[in-house]
């Protein structure tokens, strides 16, 4: 194995950040992540919960940094839409960018945790 096979390309991918084949991802789900590459073995889970950081670390803080943006943008314009109209339009935006980037703050989040604590070689998943 080489010195640092940990891949930011692959994990931006979303396939496995080691070997980068196998999808991070489960068939046909959009957030769901499998327990581990059945490649090269790297486990994706490390312990239940595991990834109820990429929200709270990655979503959520540029979700609220793009609805400033958007809010402070249409506030500025000579004649702003009503406040409720803003709201909820900055609100869809926020809901929906957190939705379509989860995949990518998951797997970011994976890389990141796996940068500073890399897995032990007796903590691999069971490669089939
Ligand atoms: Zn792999």
């Amino acid at each position: 194995m080489p010195k640092d096979p940990l891949k930011l390309a692959h994990a931006l991918r979303l396939k496995c950040p080691y070997c980068g084949e196998s999808p991070l991802r489960e068939d046909g789900s959009w957030v769901e992540f499998a327990e581990g590459c059945h490649r090269c073995g790297y486990r994706y889970h490390r312990e239940d919960g595991y990834f109820s950081g990429a929200p709270w670390m990655i979503t959520y803080p540029v979700v609220a940094v793009i609805c400033l943006v958007f809010i402070v943008g249409i506030l500025s314009m000579d004649s702003p839409p009503p406040t409720y109209l803003v709201v909820g339009i900055s609100g869809l935006i926020g809901v929906g960018f957190a939705i379509l980037t989860m995949p990518w703050a998951k797997a970011l989040w994976l890389y990141l945790d796996h940068r500073f604590h890399p897995l032990e070689e007796n903590d691999r998943w069971p490669v089939k």
